[in-house]
């Protein structure tokens, strides 16, 4: 046997048992998208590598350690999986001049790529459905995205997440900040790491967000962005908290919330659940008043916010949330291949209507090469693929198929002009004669009592 490949490490497949409850999340997300007016926007995979070494900052886990870059073969250019989709999206912004007719608001979906260590919720191909509101400046688009990100969890019944919030005010109150951290750090550098004593040079800030347990008393007593904020600031960050109160939106106030990325300011936010062991964030935002400028836009502020996918389907299936796969609605059963260009036909006036259906087709295995597509010479018995099985054992694949309803294309039947409609489920045995003729009356009538709703 030749080895097998088998795929990257730190990189899932999505099974269909499982990629049907990542169709039904990304459908909800699409309505919720939908319900606050935000379009889509589809951006590519690959970047240039500057776009995130300008856009996130030289000094971030993301940008020193975690980008999958590679070179061009051809011009040399250095390029980079995205880690993430804010640059890019901003990148799309400034460089087809959307904001030229006023603000916008987006969202996106897709795959990120992160050299990380993999492990529970944390892998190196990972996905992100997010949301960006670019050319807005006051604090009820912080809200109106929070309240979107906290009505996805309440329209999902997700319990168990809860809002974590900070304000990182401006550039130069950052400043003044940073003169207090750096001196609180360098009293205390017997307690820091080898990251964080090399960060306390280049980006002190950087060092709240350390994951290191043993640093947490430390940063926890540091001095707090928080008190030095100005008027403006904090007026800013008391509107989005007032429209959140009004909302009924409960949120913990943690001055240590830095997010991972330089280009925020003002309001950032997590929501964080302690039910997926270390990898609790599920979904993290902010506003980046200063990152379209700096990637070669007309200044313009923006704010937005991203979800892992994975963990969130990871905390809607271990509360036992979500959808179930789909049955088909029929089971068509074709016991003689004589009988199929006609079912195959008579499938595709259901499909027409609505209905989902399922032909019955014997497996087949390779053992050696391909099956061969004609008899070879001298062998009369039938290439299996002719063999389509018994009725018997094709109605027993259309139980096991789950669709309520077998729709049987016996010889004689439809020689008569008619195929037998067989209940297979509620009303078991139940069988009705359905015309050949006019096959869309009654598969619309079918696709009525299946789905009453219309859904
Ligand atoms: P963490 O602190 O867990 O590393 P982060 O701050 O790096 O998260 P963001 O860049 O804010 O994450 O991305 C937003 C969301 O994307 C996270 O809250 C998380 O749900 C998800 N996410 C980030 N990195 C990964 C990963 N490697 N695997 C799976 N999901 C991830
Ligand atoms: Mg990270």
């Amino acid at each position: 046997m030749t080895e097998k490949i088998t795929a990257v490490k730190g990189m899932n497949d999505i099974l269909p048992q499982d990629a049907y409850l990542w169709e039904w999340l990304e459908a909800r997300v699409r309505d919720l998208m939908q319900s606050f007016a935000y379009q889509n926007l589809r951006t590519p995979i690959v970047e240039p590598s500057a776009l995130f070494v300008r856009g996130l900052g030289e000094v971030t886990d993301i940008v020193e350690k975690e980008m999958y870059s590679f070179e061009d073969r051809l011009n040399g250019e250095q390029l980079t999986l995205r880690p993430e989709a804010t640059a890019g999206v901003v990148r799309a912004v400034v460089q087809h001049n959307l904001l030229y007719d006023g603000p916008k608001r987006l969202y996106y979906t897709g795959p990120m790529f992160r050299h990380e260590r993999p492990q529970r919720g944390r892998y190196r191909q990972f996905h992100q459905m997010g949301a960006e509101a670019l050319g807005f400046a006051g604090p009820q688009l912080d809200a109106e995205l929070i309240l979107m990100a906290h009505g996805l969890w309440q329209s999902l019944g997700l319990q168990g997440v809860t809002l974590e919030l900070n304000s990182l005010g401006q550039p130069q109150e950052r400043q003044q900040h940073r003169q207090a951290l750096v001196a609180y750090f360098e009293l205390h550098q017997a307690g820091l790491d080898e990251d964080s004593v090399r960060r306390l040079r280049t980006n002190p800030l950087r060092i709240l967000d350390t994951k290191n347990p043993q640093m947490q008393d430390l940063v926890n007593a540091a001095p707090r962005l928080i008190d030095f904020l100005g008027a403006d600031s904090m007026a800013h960050f008391e509107a989005v908290q007032a429209v959140l109160s009004a909302n009924g939106v409960a949120y913990r106030l943690n001055p240590r919330l830095v997010r991972g990325m330089d280009y925020y300011n003002l309001t950032v936010f997590e929501f964080v659940t302690d039910q997926l062991g270390s990898q609790g964030t599920i979904c993290g935002g902010g506003r980046y008043d200063y990152l379209i400028e700096q990637l070669g836009g007309k200044p313009a502020p923006a704010v937005g916010w991203a979800f892992g996918v994975e963990r969130v389907l990871e905390l809607i299936k271990s509360q036992g949330l979500g959808a179930h796969p789909q049955a088909p609605d029929v089971y068509a059963v074709v016991p003689e291949m004589a009988q199929l260009p006609l079912a195959m036909k008579t499938l595709g006036a259901l499909r027409a209507q609505g209905l989902n259906v399922q032909m019955h087709s014997p497996g087949g295995q390779s053992s050696s090469g391909p099956t061969p597509a004609t008899t070879p010479v001298g062998q009369s018995s039938e290439p299996a693929w002719m063999q389509l099985g018994s009725m018997k054992s094709q109605i027993k694949k259309a139980d096991a198929s789950l669709a309520p309803f077998a729709l049987i294309f016996g010889a004689e039947e439809v020689l008569a002009g008619q195929v037998t409609l067989k209940a297979l489920r509620d009303g078991v045995g139940e069988q009705r004669k359905m015309p050949l003729g006019d096959v869309a009356t009654w598969a619309k009538a079918l696709q009525c009592e299946l789905r009453p709703t219309g859904g």
